[in-house]
């Protein structure tokens, strides 16, 4: 099997186990997802849902949260981890956003690329679950699920891996796919326990099973 056919055989199966599957993240507003986004490195999801309810409490628009102090947002964002750099990310985004983009996220790139605390799978993720656009996430399960499958061989820099996986996955597919991954990670494919390849519906086209 070509990596090509086992790349679309992977979404298929996937997408018929998770077939709802989308970011476990909440929000409302494309800035909300900005905002979770950043608080979500090294934080689970569940804990960042928390979080930023009380940060929307006192700072409900990017006008609010753009001129609030960094230090309180700090205060707010504390058990997400890593606050100081957190706060002062999303301080720093809600200004750009506000100051050359009229308070609305851009639907570039690029653009996204260039807003503090930004790197390439947030970008993804915005372009894909905000606006619809082709996008290739590479979190933590994505990298590991690849590898093992066998649709990249010992590739673990995230860049590689999504430019990798920008040749094997159709584009419409790339979005729910990478969503896919993070709920099979989770219950299957799993990172911190042996994965479960007796359970697994890849199990018997996956280079890793048994292994
Ligand atoms: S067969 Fe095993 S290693 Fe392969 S994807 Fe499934 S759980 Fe992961």
């Amino acid at each position: 099997m070509t990596k090509e056919e086992l790349a679309l055989e992977t979404v298929g199966r996937l997408k018929q186990v998770y077939p709802d599957a989308g970011c476990t993240l909440d929000y409302n507003q494309a800035w909300k997802l900005l905002v979770s986004v950043r608080l979500a490195a090294q934080c689970t999801d569940a804990r960042v849902n928390v979080v930023v309810q009380g940060l929307y409490a006192k700072y409900p628009d990017v006008q609010s949260l753009a001129a609030a102090p960094v230090e309180e947002i700090e205060a707010i964002v504390r058990p997400c981890g890593l606050g100081r750099s957190k706060a002062r990310d999303i301080s720093g985004c809600m200004k750009m956003l506000q100051e050359e983009y009229g308070g609305k996220v851009p639907d570039d790139f690029n653009a996204l690329l260039k807003l503090p605390g930004v790197g390439r799978k947030s970008a993804n993720l915005i372009m894909g679950d905000v606006f619809g656009k082709p996008a290739i996430v590479t979190d933590t399960h994505c990298i590991r699920l690849v590898n093992r499958i066998g649709l990249v061989d010992n590739m673990k820099d995230p860049k590689k891996v999504e430019m990798a996986l920008w040749k094997l996955i159709p584009p419409e597919e790339g979005s729910g796919f990478c969503h896919r991954l993070v709920y099979h990670g989770r219950d299957v494919c799993t990172a911190r326990t042996s994965p479960h390849c007796g359970e697994c519906c890849l199990n018997d086209l996956c280079a890793k099973n048994g292994v």
